[in-house]
């Protein structure tokens, strides 16, 4: 939901796909009456990435970031696979084997989640549940042994993250954070163009991320998303004015404005801009909102500006620059990017780039912010 820009589909993305069509397994409309030759193609596709050495990375909750971006990443990737699925959804199943090959044994429920514990194929838990969902299948993934991926936001409270990182402790097992951004070139020569001073000094950060979800999503319903506009779009423009800047907020004055329907949103913020005072007196501004449509990132420096446009997006990032400067390169895919990058981290048992640590910072950010908007006060982080 966070890209709400279809990208078109790429040629390579297009040739890959034919690719999968002439491996796809025979149709099948049951777990049932699945074929023997299926069951052996299936086990036959975790046996070669065994062998491979990719790791075995299950899916929990099959609905669209995970159907549309993370399942299409991971038959792209070099170091994990999709090894298994879990789903509340039981017509989603045959889908999902035909699709992928998943087989039967690596197929989950809600209920019998936890028994993933003494199934070796699986070594990776990505869980893309709604936001209120992340602490109880985060945990419960630890308990089970596993390595643990997690969408953003990390959870709904400060609380609620500060036992998912417990769990990871205990279990001694490794915990990410799905922002895709962190892997992505152009947020990354963002980056560089900071650290380097190329531009100078910066002044100013300018930002904004604004989707228009429709009636009666979760998103819109504080218990599930734990907030509006803020929790899932507006994160990414806090989390950028972070890594451009490579430095944390001091401070936050947030100003909320009255909402336009009552109906939607009954106990949601709207709209949001966000002033982040940075270290140095830079001013990140972040502007997220429910009834717009925006996205883009402009460093502001001493010798010019630089910016995306879209800057969030999966794809079709668009860089422009006070002096003309390009950043163009060929089509990829930002998840299969963010996939790879954490299988190896944890291959090599160490931290990604992307730590539960850093959700948890996010989280306190995400509670100042929304502190700073109940009180109209400008709020302290410590
Ligand atoms: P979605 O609504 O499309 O999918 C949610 C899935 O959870 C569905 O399969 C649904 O059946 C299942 N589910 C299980 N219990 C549920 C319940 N009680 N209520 C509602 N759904 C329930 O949402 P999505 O867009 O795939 O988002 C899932 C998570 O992924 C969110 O945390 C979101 O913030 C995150 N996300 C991240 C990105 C990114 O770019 N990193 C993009 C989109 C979504």
């Amino acid at each position: 939901m966070d890209n709400h820009q279809p990208t078109k589909p790429s040629r390579r993305k297009f040739l890959y796909n034919l690719g999968l069509a002439g491996l796809s397994l025979p149709l099948i409309s049951s777990e049932s009456n699945c074929s023997t030759k299926t069951k052996s193609n299936a086990q036959a596709m975790i046996d070669k990435n065994n062998k491979a050495g990719k790791l075995g990375i299950a899916l929990v909750g099959l609905g669209g970031y995970a159907s549309g971006q993370l399942a299409p990443a991971l038959q792209q990737t070099e170091n994990c696979y999709l090894a298994g699925i879990v789903t509340g959804t039981p017509s989603k199943i045959p889908v999902w084997k035909e699709k992928y090959g998943v087989p039967d044994k690596n197929i989950y429920n809600y209920n019998n989640y936890d028994s993933i514990k003494d199934n070796p194929d699986i070594d990776v838990i990505y869980i893309v549940l709604p936001n209120n969902m992340h602490a109880e299948y985060t945990i419960r993934g630890f308990a089970a042994g596993k390595h643990v991926i997690c969408e953003k936001p990390m959870a709904i409270t400060v609380a609620e993250s500060e036992t998912m990182l417990a769990a990871a402790n205990k279990a001694g097992k490794l915990l990410s954070i799905g922002y895709r951004l962190h892997y992505d070139p152009f947020n990354l020569e963002m980056i560089r163009l900071v650290k380097e001073k190329i531009y100078g000094e910066v002044k100013s950060i300018d930002t904004a991320f604004s989707i228009t979800p429709p009636k009666g999503a979760w998103r819109l319903n504080k218990k599930i998303a734990g907030g509006g506009p803020l929790m899932d779009v507006g994160i990414y423009c806090m989390q950028a004015v972070c890594y451009v800047l490579g430095t944390e907020p001091l401070a936050t004055t947030t100003k909320t404005y009255p909402v336009s329907d009552k109906e939607k949103f009954i106990d949601i913020e709207e709209t949001l801009d966000i002033e982040m005072e940075m270290p140095g007196g830079i001013i990140g501004k972040c502007r997220t909102s429910y009834s717009e449509n925006q996205s883009y990132l402009q460093v502001n420096c001493e010798n010019g500006w630089f910016r995306l446009e879209p800057a969030y997006f999966y794809g079709g990032l668009k860089f422009s620059s006070s002096d003309g400067r390009k950043f163009e390169i060929p089509p990829f895919s930002q998840q299969a990017k963010q996939l790879d990058a954490m299988a190896v981290s944890i291959k090599n048992k160490q931290v990604s780039k992307t730590p539960g640590e850093m959700g948890f910072r996010d989280m306190k950010i995400i509670e100042a912010i929304y502190k700073s908007m109940n009180t109209g006060r400008r709020v302290e982080l410590k």
